[in-house]
């Protein structure tokens, strides 16, 4: 049994009601002085919503006897801290993570396996122990379905949701005025009457004209959109150059708010104590990270053309329900990329040149 306080905690709505309901005390956990403090156990029944997502492994059960739990489970607390990030970095000692969950669970009985030990047992997300992910084999029926069966007016269903309602839950809008600038980029650049080397002009830095674009992971043959990138290491990476290319990089400003869909998995802002399906929700959030991943695809030249309709579809799926755009993350940089379909509202900058000095390469014997 032991007092925990609002340092404790990084999530609002918990901190929230300790400040409301608790009493002056000091923390048995991060040990902060008379500050607003609640029994741990009265905690209970709002962190009994996470034994729905993260399930106790058991050896020979979820993985065999001669394998190493370590590689399937980690601590309870660990789980909640990388998925949610509920607790602060007031507590330096781990070890005061696990106390601190095994007080909040003291008191509950209601495991269908044996006792619960919290500070000792191991546990692991639902759909990772589960075998193969559920996340990953909606992603492949989808593709199955408009590849082989209903290309263009396909009412594909996600976990009882239409797309529609997929993608605004994933939704959001940029505000022209918080945005940070984006950057475009393009190979090579104008050479000048002396012989240098200058970068494209602004009006040949937006969008492809209809008859130069071929297919891409968004955009079918003949329909162009704006790519862009939320950093110059990110627009340079996902040109693909030559050590030794000349790059031309523009500026890219927003004129409008935009509303864009969010692929690149980052956990919504809400506290998981505000979710009713916390399971549901983690799914949901893992199969827009797993559509983003197919954006970031690089294009390969020997795969056909259908392979690029699932993307193609979503991203067309999404213009038609007036969204502007979307983003995802880059498998080639370290940012975001966007996909804008109208380039009406931005305002691209006078561009500089860079020259690639380097290119790392990374891989692995087969
Ligand atoms: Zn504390």
């Amino acid at each position: 049994m032991g007092m925990c306080c609002i340092n404790c905690f990084d999530d609002e709505v918990l901190k929230e009601r300790i400040e409301q309901e608790g009493v002056i005390e000091n923390c048995d956990y991060c040990k902060a002085k008379h500050i607003a403090c609640m029994d741990a156990s009265e905690l209970q029944s709002t962190f009994e919503r996470f034994l729905d997502m993260y399930i106790k492994i058991i050896r020979g059960v979820h993985f065999s006897v001669n394998e190493d739990i370590m590689d399937y489970g980690q601590s309870l607390h660990k789980l909640i801290q990388e998925d949610w990030h509920v607790f602060s970095d007031e507590i330096e000692d781990n070890n005061q993570y696990a106390e601190l969950m095994k007080d909040i669970f003291a008191g509950y009985c209601d495991y269908p396996e044996s006792e619960l030990d919290i500070k000792n047992q191991f546990f692991s997300r639902y759909d990772e122990c589960m075998g193969q992910s559920t996340v990953q084999e909606l992603w492949f029926e989808f593709c199955d379905s408009i590849k082989t069966k209903n290309r263009f007016l396909n009412n594909y269903f996600f976990y009882g949701e239409d797309m529609e309602g997929l993608l605004s839950k994933s939704s959001r809008v940029i505000k022209k005025d918080v945005s940070k600038s984006l950057f475009r980029a393009r190979i090579g650049g104008k050479r000048g009457k002396n012989g240098n080397f200058r970068p494209y002009p602004i009006s040949q830095m937006g969008a492809p004209s209809s008859e130069k674009t071929g297919n891409g992971r968004a955009n079918p043959k003949g329909i162009a959109y704006l790519y862009l990138a939320s950093s110059i290491d990110t627009a340079i990476a996902e040109v693909r150059p030559v050590k030794s290319a000349q790059i031309s990089i523009s500026n890219v400003s927003l004129q409008e708010d935009i509303s864009i869909v969010d692929f690149s998995g980052e956990i919504l802002s809400c506290s998981p104590f505000e979710i009713d399906d916390l399971r549901h929700e983690w799914e949901r959030i893992n199969l827009m990270e797993k559509i983003g991943e197919h954006f970031s695809m690089p294009i390969d030249p020997v795969l056909s053309d259908i392979e690029y309709v699932p993307t193609q579809f979503i991203s067309e799926y999404i213009k038609s329900l007036g969204y502007d755009g979307f983003i995802f993350k880059s498998s080639l940089g370290s940012g975001l990329n966007y996909v804008l379909f109208d380039q009406k509202k931005t305002k691209i900058r006078r561009s500089k040149l860079y020259s690639v000095t380097d290119i790392q390469y990374e891989f692995e014997k087969r």
